[in-house]
């Protein structure tokens, strides 16, 4: 199964993405992380991209692009995968089509509260990248998984987080009625609940509660 996760930063792209990979065995392809691991790297990439996260800005197409194309001719996806946060323009959901067969994009649609919520309280470890929220941590500087610092990224402070939400709007929203068009996207309203917005999702993909 090939799917594209569509939806604002902070509706739980990730979150559900990764616990399908738990669940079914399918890669979680996030450009966010891909991006985020260039930067810690110090790859020629990451350096182009680093000024654009920082400011909320999507990083040019021909730089995601060509990396989502490599990421997805690697032999675990050749079984499913997951996309999240790719396609986020129409350029790259027209790249994607030349490249990929997609089966079914979701579009996990969010209420601004819960999407404020979930970005201001996100919280990522700075040794094994576990990514938690505040409300379940018991202590919001250590990571419960490894012990390791939790941190705040720096596009999830409230002056970044305006930002992305009007790039979102702006470059990545017309992505809904371009697969709404070509019948491929179906809506998942979801309420800010773990459990029953997975189980919600799930259902969406036709697989077992
Ligand atoms: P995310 O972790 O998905 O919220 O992505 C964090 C940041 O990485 C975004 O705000 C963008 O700057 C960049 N990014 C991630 N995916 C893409 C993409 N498909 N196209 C352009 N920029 C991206």
């Amino acid at each position: 199964m090939n799917l594209i996760f569509l939806g604002p930063p902070g509706a739980g792209k990730g979150t559900h993405a990764g616990m399908l990979r738990e669940e079914i065995g399918i890669p979680q392809v996030s450009t966010g992380d891909m991006l985020r691991e260039n930067i810690r790297e110090g790859t020629e990439l990451g350096l182009k991209a680093k000024r654009f996260i920082d400011a909320g800005e999507l990083v040019p197409d021909e730089v995601v692009i060509g990396m989502v194309r490599e990421r997805l001719s690697q032999p675990d996806c050749a079984k499913g995968y997951v996309l999240d946060g790719f396609p986020r323009t129409v350029p790259q959901a027209e790249a994607l089509s030349r490249f990929a067969d997609i089966d079914k994009v979701v579009n996990l649609v969010v209420g601004e509260d819960i999407i404020l919520g979930h970005l201001s309280g996100r919280r990522v470890c700075a040794d094994c990248r576990g990514t938690f929220h505040t409300r379940r941590l018991r202590d919001d500087k250590v990571c419960p998984d490894c012990g390791g610092r939790l941190i705040q990224r720096e596009d999830d402070k409230p002056e970044t987080i305006k930002n992305r939400l009007a790039v979102y709007r702006r470059q990545t929203e017309p992505l809904i009625s371009f697969y709404r068009e070509n019948g491929l996207l179906t809506d998942v309203p979801l309420q800010g609940e773990l459990a029953s917005d997975h189980a919600v999702l799930r259902e969406a993909l036709g697989l077992e509660a």
